[in-house]
């Protein structure tokens, strides 16, 4: 029997944020990592991923300043969403806070913090950010 994974899904991805935990998956047959996961690598399709935890620090590549918010985000108005590349070389999408909108950069170092499930919503899963690295 192989080491049991927790599924490759975005609820477990959740999950981990609950805990704290910046993870990916990474293929084990390539090696290539996962950020949403994928059950099956874009790479060799193989369905063979492993759940590793990543450092949580990376760079800005772009950002958006988002002023008219969807219901859930009304309060926080303005806020910069930007995609951020990870040290690990997997970029995703997420909100950057405890900056100014007009002191994001480009290539701006930030780390990834992670916020308790609040509010309404189904599923109530928490959330994760960026703020800018100390
Ligand atoms: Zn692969």
């Amino acid at each position: 029997m192989s080491e049991q994974q927790p599924p490759a899904t975005i609820e477990q991805f959740y999950k981990f944020c609950a805990e704290k935990k910046f993870m990916a998956v990474r293929c084990k047959r390539c090696g290539t990592l996962h950020l949403p996961p994928k059950p099956i690598c874009r790479e060799c399709y193989s369905n063979e991923m492993e759940w590793v935890e990543l450092s949580g620090r990376g760079k800005i590549v772009t950002y958006t300043v988002i002023h008219v918010a969807p219901t859930q985000f009304v309060d926080m108005a303005p806020y910069a969403v930007a995609i951020v590349e990870l040290d690990e070389g997997v970029k995703i999408t997420g909100q950057v806070r405890d900056a100014k909108p007009e002191e994001l950069k480009i290539g701006m170092e930030v780390v990834v913090d992670f916020e308790e499930a609040q509010g309404e919503g189904w599923p109530p899963w928490p959330r994760y950010f960026f703020k800018p690295a100390k």
